[in-house]
């Protein structure tokens, strides 16, 4: 057994930040928006957007009702509104959620996404980026890649202040 470890997540947020900001910069003059999945996506899409100090708002995603494989992890969905400020037509997207594992929450996320139009791409920012994947799904930008032991969950805590834990 391991024993619990409470991770230090400034250097984290500072790779994060670094990876959104030449992202947005590649994609400047072209409407990018940043869009958070609930709950901990949202908290980190927001701190984001904080320290990008960005005037376009922040969109948010519930994806309770697009997972596949709610029988299989045991969840019981509890349902919150998406929110979506602005058009997504023809708008470079960064998806934004805290771990990355089999990807398919970002799978019913693109689902969602595309249920309000058709974005002109999308791409993947993650605090934390672990094996697992059960779809062709990579987070193009990540504040830490872990290679952790199937057993091992990283928690997140929040919005303020964010704080990980290794479980
Ligand atoms: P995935 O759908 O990629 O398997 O799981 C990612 C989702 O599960 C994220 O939205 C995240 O909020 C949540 N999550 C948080 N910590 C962990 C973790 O340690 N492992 C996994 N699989 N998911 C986590
Ligand atoms: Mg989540």
């Amino acid at each position: 057994m391991t024993a619990d470890e409470q991770v230090d997540t400034g250097p984290l947020l500072d790779a994060l930040t670094e990876g959104a900001k030449q992202w947005l910069d590649a994609h400047d003059g072209h409407r990018p928006l940043l869009v958070g999945i609930h709950t901990g996506g949202a908290w980190v899409a927001e701190e984001l957007h904080h320290r990008l100090g960005l005037d376009e708002p922040l969109g948010t995603l519930d994806i309770s009702f697009y997972r596949d494989d709610f029988s299989r992890i045991g969840v019981h969905p509890q349902v919150k509104p998406s929110h979506l400020p602005v058009t997504v037509e023809d708008r470079p997207i960064l998806l934004v959620d805290d771990v990355l594992q089999t990807g398919r929450t970002v799978r019913a996320a693109l689902n969602e996404i595309f249920d309000y139009g058709r974005p002109a791409s999308v791409a993947l920012a993650v605090l934390v980026d672990r094996p697992g994947r059960e779809l062709p799904i990579a987070a193009e930008v990540a504040g830490a890649r872990w290679d952790l032991p199937a057993q091992r969950q990283v928690k997140l805590d929040g919005p303020d202040p964010l704080t990980l834990t290794l479980h």
